[in-house]
């Protein structure tokens, strides 16, 4: 088949080695000639940031930082940065700490270094979401995306094993995703491959030892190419429903993504043979869905929605919004029935099935 397809590649500058960080971010803050700087991580990251920020001067520390970026909490952030003249934004933690830098970008324009310590990969992104009465709105804007990202190994040493495996999984879903995402292109396809190769190599490692440097790295280098493939290739049918259960039953990220993979893999995989093919090469499994279970298995990855908040009750409901922001041309059509069907496997965490 002839190739044909635009392509947009995000600039950004990527910054990568562990026990670095503090170098790296001093050299990018000189580079970028800032001079008031605002520091923002969660309380639980507080410990990092110290150390990540050791070689420059803050001007001022920010860390009430939510998950899903509540609207109150984001004017907030941005009321201190107008009140400190800042022009800088460094952002350390999870992607709900780069969610809040992000959102103060989004009206101010001022730049972020992002040092990011999960695998969620928002820091390669221009995606920006908040959360108002319990819905969650996302959009794309260039002020968004960091212009700088650093990225050291060791700052994850930390991240616990289940925490680490879920947003390993998180990361995954960006590539799973992306194979079939509105934008999906050989370009974002093939970073999406190399990202599931590195992340199957990395997690693994991960889980036996959380201080190993070569599965640190590979999970941070995979995360990274996962989130620019899933910048290009936009949101597919698994990002639209882990978007409406995080945003709506306030359920947590990286765990209901873990969750739901599984089910949208096995959706999908009969009517997008192409892209099973690449995701089992990719494994070195014979299907797409035999590699991840297969992984899951070996990480003993997040299983059931119900373990994590959702109800059987939520999912008419969960059904009612998702269906209409479901890509129209994902691989295999979605209805209220098939879609009721897979939440309700995912609730339940029962064996997913491809058919
Ligand atoms: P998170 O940022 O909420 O972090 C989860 C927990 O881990 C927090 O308690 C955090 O303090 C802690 N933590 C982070 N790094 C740690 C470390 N190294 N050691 C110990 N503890 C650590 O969760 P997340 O999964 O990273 O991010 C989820 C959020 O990011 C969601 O709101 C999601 O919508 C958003 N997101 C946005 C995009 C985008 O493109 N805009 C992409 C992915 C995720």
């Amino acid at each position: 088949m002839a190739l044909r397809f635009a392509h947009d590649t995000l600039g950004q500058r990527l910054l990568f080695g562990s026990g670095l960080a503090a170098r790296h971010v001093a050299d990018e803050v000189a580079r970028l000639g800032a001079s008031r700087i605002m520091l923002i991580a969660a309380v639980f990251e507080q410990e990092i940031a110290e150390v990540v920020t050791a070689n420059i001067t803050l001007t001022v520390t920010y860390n009430d930082v939510v998950q899903h970026v509540p609207i109150a909490k984001a004017e907030d952030a941005r009321r201190v940065a107008a009140e400190n003249t800042i022009d800088l934004l460094i952002s350390v933690g999870g992607g709900s700490t780069t969610g809040l830098a992000k959102a103060i970008a989004l009206t101010t324009g001022i730049p972020i270094i992002a040092v990011a310590t999960t695998y969620a990969g928002s820091e390669a992104t221009n995606v920006w979401g908040l959360t108002e009465e319990a819905r969650k709105t996302t959009g794309v804007d260039a002020r968004v995306l960091p212009v700088t990202v650093v990225y050291d190994p060791e700052l994850t040493y930390s991240l616990p094993v289940e925490l680490s495996v879920a947003s390993g999984m998180n990361a995954l879903a960006h590539c799973v995703d992306s194979m079939w995402a509105p934008r999906a292109d050989p370009i974002n396809q093939a970073l999406a491959a190399e990202g599931i190769r590195a992340l199957a190599a990395g997690l693994p490692l991960v889980a036996q030892n959380p201080t190993d440097e070569k599965g640190r790295e590979q999970a941070l280098y995979g995360a990274y190419l996962s989130a620019v493939a899933f910048a290009s290739a936009g949101s597919g049918m698994h990002h639209k429903i882990c978007h409406v259960l995080g945003g709506t039953y306030n359920l947590p990220h990286a765990q209901t993504h873990a969750t739901v993979l599984p089910y949208v893999l096995a959706f999908n995989a009969p009517f997008a043979p192409d892209a099973d093919a690449r995701i089992a090469g990719a494994f070195g499994a014979t299907s797409g869905l035999e590699g991840l279970n297969e992984l899951r298995r070996v990480l003993d990855a997040p299983r059931a929605l119900k373990d994590y908040g959702f109800t059987e009750a939520n999912i008419p409901e969960a059904v009612s919004i998702v269906l209409p922001l479901i890509p129209a041309d994902n691989p295999r059509p979605a209805t209220t029935e098939n879609l009721t069907e897979l939440l309700h496997a995912a609730w339940a965490g029962s064996t997913p099935q491809a058919h």
